[in-house]
This record gives C-alpha cells, sequence and structure tokens, in this order.
C-alpha cells in the first residue's frame, strides 16, 4: 500500500468513529496535532515523518475518555490494519507504544524518547495552550457542567483546570521547537487570565 492510501485509509478510519464524541477530541484536534508534530519533526530534524503521521492520527484511541461502546472494535480494526500497511513490525510497535502512552497521566517524557514520541506528545500538549487551548478547555467545562470559575477555594472550575494543568505544561515539552511556541502560548494563557481575574473583580 502506498503512504497516501495508508494515511487516508487511517484517517477515514478515526473521522468515522468520532462521530457524535465531544469536541475536545474532534477530528480538528487530531488534524493539528498531526500538522503540528510534522512541524517539530521537521524543524528538530529528527524522527520518521511517517511514524509520526499515523502515532498522531491514532493518538486519542486508547483514551478514556474517547471510550463509549465503539472503543474495542475500534482498537481491534487498527490492530487488523497496521499489519496490512505493509509497515514493518518495528514501526508498528513504535506507533502502538506512542498511542499507547501519551497521555498527560502515563507521564512518558524528558530524555531518552523517540524522537516521534516528544513530536506528537508536544504536538498534544501545545493544542491545550494559547487561544486554542483557552478555547478547549471552556468547551469541555461546559461539556461537563463544570462553572468558568469558582472562587472558593477547591472549587472546580475551568480556571482550576488552568492552575491544576495547562500552566505546567510548558515546562513538560520534549524538543526545543515545541518549548518555543509553548512558552509563547503558556504568556498568552497567563495574560488571559490575568483579564479574566481583572474582570472577576470589576464587578465588585
Ligand atoms: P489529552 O488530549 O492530552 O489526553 P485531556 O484529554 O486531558 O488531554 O484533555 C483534552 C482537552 O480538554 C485539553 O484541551 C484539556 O485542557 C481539556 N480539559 C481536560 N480536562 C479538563 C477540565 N477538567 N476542565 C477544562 N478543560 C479540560
Amino acid at each position: 500500500m502506498d503512504y497516501v492510501n495508508i494515511i487516508s485509509g487511517i484517517e477515514n478510519l478515526i473521522r468515522n468513529n468520532l462521530r457524535g464524541h465531544d469536541t475536545g477530541h474532534d477530528w480538528w484536534h487530531i488534524d493539528r496535532v498531526r500538522r503540528m508534530a510534522l512541524r517539530i519533526v521537521r524543524e528538530e530534524g529528527s524522527g520518521d515523518p511517517a511514524i509520526t503521521e499515523i502515532s498522531s492520527l491514532l493518538h486519542e484511541i486508547y483514551d478514556k475518555k474517547f471510550s463509549g461502546a465503539g472503543q474495542k472494535a475500534l482498537l481491534k480494526k487498527v490492530n487488523r490494519m497496521l499489519p496490512e500497511t505493509g509497515l514493518s513490525r518495528n514501526d508498528i510497535d513504535s506507533i502502538q507504544f506512542i498511542i499507547q502512552n501519551i497521555s498527560f497521566s502515563k507521564g512518558y517524557s524528558g530524555e531518552g524518547i523517540a524522537p516521534e514520541f516528544a513530536a506528537v506528545q508536544d504536538a498534544d500538549r501545545l493544542d491545550a495552550l494559547g487561544a486554542i487551548g483557552i478555547a478547549r478547555a471552556f468547551n469541555y467545562g461546559g461539556y461537563a457542567g463544570n462553572p468558568l470559575y469558582d472562587p472558593a477555594p477547591g472549587g472546580r472550575s475551568t480556571i482550576a483546570h488552568f492552575h491544576d494543568k495547562l500552566l505546567k505544561l510548558k515546562e513538560l515539552m520534549n524538543t526545543s521547537a515545541g518549548k518555543k511556541m509553548a512558552e509563547e502560548r503558556h504568556a498568552f494563557v497567563v495574560e488571559f487570565l490575568n483579564r479574566f481575574m481583572d474582570e472577576w473583580q470589576q464587578s465588585g
């Protein structure tokens, strides 16, 4: 199978299985992660583009939030599909390792990880920062029924998620290309938070 066919087969599988899913993990998130991960690999000058692109397309399939009734069937299909592409056993193992360990909670990062893993993880984290990251967080919060902000100590809110997770991401970046972009996006998030709190105070 040629590269274009492999990619479009995986793309179609993912797009069809994402229908009706909450928009924090929608197709455009996956597409942004794919394009950003490929950009990072290009800028860093290391990492295999095919492993990077396929892992990006598949990076959400093990996510708990993805789950639902269809997750098992999807995993089965992917496991059947990957060997049919003609990719080597080694490449498939690399892809499987990335997609099974990408999530924030697994915490694989830093020294020694494969360049493709580093790129996909950085791209995923970058998508949680900046204007898009802010939009995704409030979208998620709305979906989960959380308030924008809760001034009570320990209150569950989207602003609390900024402190719990988003503001920590820039320290966790793997690549120098990723770090640079994360710093810019982080600064924008801080600016947004300051402005949000100012406006909260303005109402007295
Ligand atoms: P990942 O895609 O790295 O697995 P998550 O699934 O935890 O990350 O989050 C997906 C998106 O939803 C991110 O943009 C994240 O900031 C946002 N998100 C996750 N949990 C919350 C929350 N409790 N409140 C607001 N946004 C959240």
